[in-house]
């Protein structure tokens, strides 16, 4: 008999929470703890979405998506998770930039950077305070038509180098551009530039067992292998979800569902455009996904260790001669952002040192090539990157034991995000996903949107507003309030 997910499910829930990538986690654990009825459905064998590990022979645990997050998510997880997951939240001892401009060590905040950009690149100091302000006082209701170039030429003009020091690192952390409005750029630089770059001892497999953990105690009724197909709509109002469970079938009833799922694919499949107003489609239509990306894994023999104060935690490196996003998500690989894990990242587990070559990608370069080719990109891409490693880690070819490659198709698969997108939508996929409860009473859509609500933080801080909204509505009938959305996308 094949397994029945679904074994045991109410016929009706308070909430359906679809996908279980930090945003729809979050949400999950705080309507629980408000004392909704919760299901939460993730169509993957595993909970968290991009945040989330691979395993391999000899020991070796391969994290996706734990480069960096910037320090509020300690305060987001202490309140909203628990203080033991807050308390292993830890900085990481340093990144670096590697480029034909130049190189150097920082602790990413705002105090070094002042000094470098002071020290190192010759600014006039006012200009760097001015700039740091600016950057800070940033937030969602601000002019959004002023783009990143624009803000840069208007403090640093000519000056090609801290551009790219500015810009290198968050293009990198959420697939911003240049031509994206600023204060997609300004929000998160600053919660980045608060106090450094901050990872999770432990690895991710750590923090989503514990949040499991959490979530069963909340008392959301979880179920993986679980594939929300359609959302059914009846007289304006979310009616039930149907579900496909590994085969089964079933039919949910519920009073709101928050899709963790990409916010085209909520509109588009799981609900259908017939249900929205035609301006509101032609809106979502224009929403454009983010890019996405290739990963080369590379893990060393069981007794050899790098050293972090040679290396690093974070290492931006680029061959590029100048900073351009055209040559970041080019085939022709550049640029590259090295990880290494020591022994530190996981304390508990056999000591090893890995390293995660991370490098933004586009889809359709990947998307269609016939299966032979796809496997030989794959195989040119581990070697180019061993190529480039070997720069930093001498010999690396001879001491790797282990290395495979993802690509955006792996994203896809995984993921179910159109497009493999790593980082949500553009800027322009926050209001559509904002406007979602005013089309249909009762939908909502928290994860990887708009830039600002993209990376770690910003999917999980997404789900605590909506959260909060969902409440709301159920506790009032009403919609939404916005006053939350101002102070969390503020504060990040
Ligand atoms: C290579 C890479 C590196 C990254 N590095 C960093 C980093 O260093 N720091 C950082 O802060 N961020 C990083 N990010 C981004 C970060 O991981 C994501 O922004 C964040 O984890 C996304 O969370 P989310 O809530 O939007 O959901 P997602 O993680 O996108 O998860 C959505 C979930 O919904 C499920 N789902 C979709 N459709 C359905 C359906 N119909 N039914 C049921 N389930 C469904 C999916 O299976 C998935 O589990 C990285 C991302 C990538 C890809």
């Amino acid at each position: 008999m094949p397994k029945d997910f679904l074994k045991d499910a109410q016929e009706h829930y308070d909430v359906v929470v679809i996908g279980s990538g930090l945003a729809g986690l979050t949400t999950a654990n705080i309507l629980a703890r408000q004392g909704r009825s919760v299901l939460l459905l993730e169509q993957h064998y595993k909970l968290g979405g991009m945040a989330t590990w691979f395993k391999r022979p000899g020991g070796h645990i391969f994290d996706i998506s734990l480069h960096g997050f910037p320090y509020g998510m300690v305060k987001s997880c202490r309140r909203y998770w628990s203080k033991e997951i807050a308390d292993s939240i830890v900085q990481l001892d340093g990144v670096r930039f590697d480029n034909p401009m130049f190189s150097m060590w920082t602790s990413f905040t705002r105090e070094d950077f002042t000094k470098q950009l002071i020290e190192k690149f010759g600014v006039p100091a006012e200009r760097v305070v001015a700039f740091f302000d600016k950057a800070r006082g940033m937030n969602f209701y601000d002019d959004q038509q002023t783009t990143t170039r624009e803000l840069f030429d208007e403090f640093f003009p000519g000056r090609e180098d801290v551009i790219r020091l500015l810009m290198e690192p968050i293009t990198y952390a959420n697939g911003s551009t240049l031509e994206d409005p600023a204060i997609s750029y300004g929000i998160v630089f600053s919660n980045f530039m608060s106090k450094g770059v901050f990872t999770f001892q432990g690895g991710t497999d750590k923090l989503i067992h514990q949040m499991e953990a959490e979530l069963k105690k909340s008392g959301v009724d979880i179920r993986i292998n679980c594939d929300a197909q359609r959302i059914n709509v009846r007289n304006g109002k979310v009616a039930s979800v149907e579900i496909d469970a590994k085969g089964a079938r079933r039919t949910i009833r519920c009073d709101a569902v928050v899709s963790n799922a990409n916010i085209r694919q909520t509109i588009f499949e799981l609900v259908g455009e017939e249900k929205f107003d035609r301006n509101f489609i032609d809106e979502a239509k224009a929403v454009r996904n983010n890019n996405s990306s290739t990963q080369v894994y590379i893990a060393l023999a069981e007794e050899d260790r790098l050293d972090v104060h040679e290396l690093g935690d974070l290492l931006f490196s680029s061959t590029a001669p100048t900073f351009q996003t055209e040559a970041l998500l080019s085939r022709d690989i550049t640029s590259r952002t090295f990880s290494f894990y020591y022994p530190k990242t996981r304390p508990h587990a056999k000591p090893r040192c890995l390293i995660v070559s991370s490098t933004n990608a586009n889809y359709h370069d990947w998307a269609d090539l016939p299966e032979d080719e796809y496997a030989a990109s794959k195989a040119d891409l581990c070697e180019t990157t061993l190529d480039a490693l070997d720069k930093y880690v001498p010999n690396i070819r001879t001491r790797a034991v282990h290395v495979e490659a993802s690509t955006p198709r792996s994203f896809k698969h995984y993921t179910a995000h159109p497009a493999g997108a790593s980082f949500g939508t553009k800027f322009e996929g926050l209001a559509v996903s904002r406007a979602l409860p005013q089309q249909v009473t009762g939908l909502y859509h928290a994860g990887s949107v708009g830039i600002i609500m993209s990376g770690w933080l910003g999917a999980m801080n997404y789900g605590v507003i909506v959260a909060n909204e969902v409440d709301n509505q159920l506790m009032t009938g009403s919609s939404r309030s916005t006053a939350a959305v101002e102070a969390a996308v503020v504060t990040g």
